[in-house]
């Protein structure tokens, strides 16, 4: 008996996209006003290339060392990258070469770190601060209480532009779950923009993922992260 063939990664990408502007128009909102990232972590060369080539256009890495390879070989491409993973502050000077927008900045120190790396080379880094929304799990991010203070710290840093907040909230499998979490963040954006700090532009909420990126964009997610509906699941 033939076994079913998994849809190839065109087919996926072309549905993903369907899924995303269905979600928005659900909502009132312009399919263009939400973006996707190709979580592309574990991918290879070729099937990142291959996403590129199907109108994948953000490609997402969580990992210095393995976004360095593919950047390397892909450059020519027309593709932008962002960096999604946890960014030790000794790579930071690899990831301001490589990345157009960094999700996961998490301290204070970090930050620094981006502007005095991003200064060598004469570029502005934006910059997502992470935010973590539940507040007590072990992840990344700044906690709510302390994130107004902490965007005031780094809005003071010259060569980096803050653009907004990401998070990764507990229960990803459950969008219901998941849903307080993501308005939480949105109510935040609007806390910080209200702060009106020289130099931040609350403009982009990163938020979703495979198993609740519709949630997310009905509480105002500017970027989806979705790595296993392109990809199909990591080995
Ligand atoms: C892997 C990853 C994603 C994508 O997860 P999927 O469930 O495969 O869509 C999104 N965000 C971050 C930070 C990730 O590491």
């Amino acid at each position: 008996m033939p076994t079913q063939r998994e849809p190839g990664l065109k087919k996926r990408i072309e549905d993903i996209k369907n899924r995303i502007n269905d979600a928005a128009r659900k909502c009132q909102r312009d399919g263009s006003s939400v973006r996707l990232v190709a979580a592309a972590k574990t991918m290879s060369v070729e099937t990142v290339r291959e996403a590129i080539e199907n109108g994948i256009d953000i490609i997402g890495e969580n990992y210095i060392q393995e976004a360095r390879q593919k950047h390397d070989a892909l450059k020519n491409t027309p593709a932008s990258w962002h960096f999604i993973g946890h960014l030790q502050s000794n790579k930071a000077k690899y990831a301001v070469r490589i990345f157009d927008l960094i999700h996961s900045v998490d301290s204070v120190k970090l930050a620094a770190e981006l502007d005095k790396e991003a200064k060598k080379i004469g570029k502005t880094q934006k910059i997502l601060v992470q935010v973590n929304i539940d507040g007590q799990s072990s992840k990344s991010g700044i906690s709510p209480e302390n994130i107004l203070s902490a965007i005031r710290e780094m809005a003071l840093f010259k060569q980096i532009s803050i653009r907004g907040l990401m998070t990764m909230p507990p229960f990803f499998d459950d969008p219901d779950r998941a849903r307080p979490f993501f308005s939480a963040l949105s109510r935040l954006k609007e806390t910080v923009a209200a702060d009106n700090i020289d130099g931040v532009c609350m403009e982009e909420l990163s938020m979703g993922m495979t198993g609740d990126f519709q949630a997310a964009i009905q509480e105002g997610a500017t970027l989806v992260r979705v790595g296993t509906a392109i990809f199909g699941k990591r080995k």
